[in-house]
């Protein structure tokens, strides 16, 4: 957005009439996650889709890598990117200021639309000799860096099976897209990711020379009680097929949601809203782990206020009242 400003600025300091293609130009960036996962590829489709028809709304946008969802919403709150993706968890949190943002509550997040579901997930080396997630005691296990919506997810669910973090295990801090290659090399001996399937990261992860597997993660009543975001989900067998583990796994589960500023102007939350809803197939065709998406779903789980673009979308397309 800053440089649209500026274009627009000099067009009004200097008076020129500037031909309109050139003075609608929006320059839009979307912060993801790390490359391996689905964030990263999914910002590119979104981005893709838009640039196609660049000339009709003049909104191009860029596509972040970074360290995910709590990164995100910080910096489109500092104003340093216009969009990203986070996990609905995370959305939930930082617009009711909790968790990370306690006493903070980040009253400008907007919602824009969901995406897919994602699980958490837990994946462990054979040589780890992990079976159930009772099996983690005194294991090096990455729980994620601090910018990432899945260390909060590992701390839960490790908290709810009866483990002290702090005590109990080794927890690691490295970037998911790390953590395939640590274990690989025998560094670690499981890593948690909150993260859509299939993904480029959970594969690197199961394919490799050390033979994985992932872990159930059930008897999670209390945490399904406790934090209203989450769900269970079931990870498909088939998605892995080099993955020890003979069945589905099941654990739990939220959505990624798309989301920006209440300062973002309304016709590029409209315009963009719009492109991906009326090219939803092309969206889904461009990952396997958004196959699942509706237009309906895209406006469940979230809990900011939608940003009236979305919304002016939302309502021209009747899927809104
Ligand atoms: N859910 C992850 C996080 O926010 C990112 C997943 C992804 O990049 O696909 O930490």
């Amino acid at each position: 957005m800053k440089l649209f400003k500026l274009l627009m600025t000099a067009a009004l300091l200097t008076g020129l009439a500037m031909p309109a293609a050139a003075q609608k130009k929006q320059f839009v960036t979307i912060g993801t996650g790390g490359i391996t996962g689905v964030y990263y590829p999914t910002g590119g489709a979104i981005a893709r889709i838009l640039t196609k028809n660049e000339k009709k709304h003049g909104i191009r946008a860029t596509v972040q890598a970074t360290g995910a969802s709590v990164f995100n919403i910080n910096a489109i709150m500092k104003g340093d990117m216009d969009f990203g993706i986070t996990q609905s968890d995370r959305q939930y949190q930082a617009y009711n200021g909790l968790d990370e943002w306690e006493g903070k509550p980040q009253k400008d997040l907007r919602a824009v639309f969901s995406l897919a579901p994602e699980a958490i997930t837990l994946v462990v080396s054979e040589e780890s000799g992990i079976k159930t997630l009772a099996d983690l005691k005194g294991k090096v296990i990455n729980i994620g860096n601090p910018g990432s919506g899945n260390r909060q997810n590992a701390i839960d669910i490790l908290e709810a099976a009866g483990y002290n973090v702090e005590k109990d295990l080794k927890a690691e801090g490295a970037k998911a897209a790390d953590a395939p290659k640590m274990l690989q090399d025998s560094r670690i001996d499981g890593f948690f990711y909150t993260v859509g399937h299939p993904n480029g990261a959970i594969k690197e992860a199961t394919a490799g020379m050390h033979k994985a597997r992932l872990i159930d993660v059930v008897n999670m009543e209390k945490v399904l009680a406790k934090f209203p975001y989450y769900s269970m989900v079931t990870i498909p067998k088939s998605f892995y097929p080099e993955a020890l583990n003979p069945n589905d796994t099941k654990t739990v589960g939220m959505l990624a949601t798309f989301v920006t500023s209440s300062k973002t102007p309304d016709d590029v939350v409209y315009n963009l809203t719009k492109e991906v809803f009326e090219n939803l197939d092309e969206l889904k065709s461009l990952h396997p782990a958004l196959a699942v998406i509706t237009k309906e779903s895209m406006l469940q789980g979230n809990s900011a206020p939608f940003h009236p673009g979305a919304e002016k979308y939302f309502k021209e397309a009747g899927l809104m009242k």
